[in-house]
């Protein structure tokens, strides 16, 4: 198992990290608990020793399974992560009846990562005014939380706000992939982590799973190189081969996803430039294969019939880049007021869009694309 060092927690985590959000239900729709347990053990004994969780994952099913699993072990061979859902906070005394309810479904006295959920500029400034970071820092003093960061979802400005508003932060967790580099954090925030010393944790490494599975070109360039590694082990290495980063979350819940991880990260290979080379090209034959180049700009809107262009547009390139099944059921489950059915081809659309997109023709084209799959 690949371990990187946190030098400065004094910590050595798994570069592969389990993501308890995505444990599947048994027949009864409860969630498969003997299922969830023998994917942690077989991690567990395989050296996976970070593993992350949250208030609201699986309706607190998530943080109570992963206590449960973990009992049987010594409390000091492996990490928790949890996080604190922010959005509903109203004051300190709300914070600690939830850190008090995590701990009882965990069964553990302390945590040894804690994290504000899903930090953007607004709910951060918002719970800072009510003394929630130092709450948090208040409990690392107390032993209660070992390391005290947070999860991110918003641009880059607001990240370096956040991670520079304090100088205690010990770790924090971003959204980043080979496809979604220039997305939220973006590279600017891994590179800022860098800097500041900052262990990095990442999140969706396959998109939501969408880098799991190629279509033949896009997967061409890597299988020159290895014809039998997996889409997924070329987005984990590409995500690993970063030194800020110290642990890639996977929220697994299939044998032979673990299986294919463990691979991965048992004899972790970082990219080398030819590597980087051919995950770049695959990147761009992804991108090429958008049907057409609808930016999302908004500019063709409102559209006087109803329609939803830009939605439209965006779930059909979503498709087209990935041939993935599920983004076209997005489509599926548009309001029937906001699809091309209600376009009168009045054109008004048309005249505005910069990109000179035939919006008509393209809306019928998406159209009968997505019902054909859908
Ligand atoms: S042509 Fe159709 S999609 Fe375009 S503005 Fe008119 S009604 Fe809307
Ligand atoms: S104006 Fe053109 S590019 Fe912009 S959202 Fe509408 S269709 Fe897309």
């Amino acid at each position: 198992m690949e371990y990187r060092k946190m030098t400065r927690l004094g910590k050595q985590t798994s570069l592969l990290g389990f993501g308890c959000m995505r444990f599947k239900n048994d027949e009864e729709g409860k969630i498969d608990r003997p299922k969830a347990y023998a994917l942690l053990d077989r991690a567990y004994k395989a050296g996976v020793n970070y593993f992350d969780t949250a208030y609201v994952y699986l309706n607190g099913e998530s943080e109570k399974i992963l206590g449960e699993a973990m009992a049987k072990y010594p409390r000091d061979s492996y990490y928790v992560a949890t996080k604190l859902p922010c959005w509903d906070i109203k004051d300190k005394s709300d914070a600690e009846r939830l850190f008090a309810e995590q701990l009882e479904r965990l069964g553990m006295e302390y945590v040894d990562f804690y994290l504000l959920h899903a930090m953007n500029r607004g709910i951060y400034d918002k719970i800072s005014a009510l003394g929630i970071p130092d709450l948090c820092a208040k409990w690392r003093d107390e032993g209660k939380i070992r390391h005290f960061g947070f999860s991110f979802h918003d641009n880059y400005d607001a990240f370096e706000h956040i991670l520079t508003s304090r100088d205690d932060w010990d770790f924090c967790q971003i959204q980043y992939n080979y496809m979604d580099d220039n997305d939220q954090a973006t590279t600017k925030g891994v590179e800022l982590c860098q800097k500041l010393g900052i262990p990095l944790i990442v999140m969706e490494p396959l998109k939501g799973g969408t880098l799991a599975k190629l279509p033949d070109d896009a997967m061409a360039p890597l299988r020159a190189i290895d014809p039998d590694a997996s889409a997924a082990s070329w987005a984990m290495r590409w995500v690993g081969s970063h030194d800020a980063v110290k642990v890639i979350l996977s929220g697994m819940n299939e044998d032979f996803q673990l299986e294919d991880n463990l691979a991965t990260f048992e004899n972790f290979k970082p990219l080398d430039e030819a590597g980087f080379a051919a995950v770049a090209e695959t990147k761009r034959i992804i991108h090429s294969r958008v049907r057409n180049g609808c930016t999302g700009c908004r500019y063709c809107m409102p559209c006087p019939g109803g329609v939803d262009i830009p939605r439209v547009f965006s779930i059909w390139n979503q498709y087209a880049r990935y041939e993935n099944p599920h983004t076209a059921r997005d489509f599926k489950h548009m309001k029937p007021e906001t699809k091309p059915d209600v376009c009168l081809e009045c054109g008004a659309c048309e005249s505005k869009c910069p990109q000179g997109l035939h919006i008509i023709d393209d809306l019928k084209r998406a159209k009968a694309e997505l019902e054909a799959i859908s």
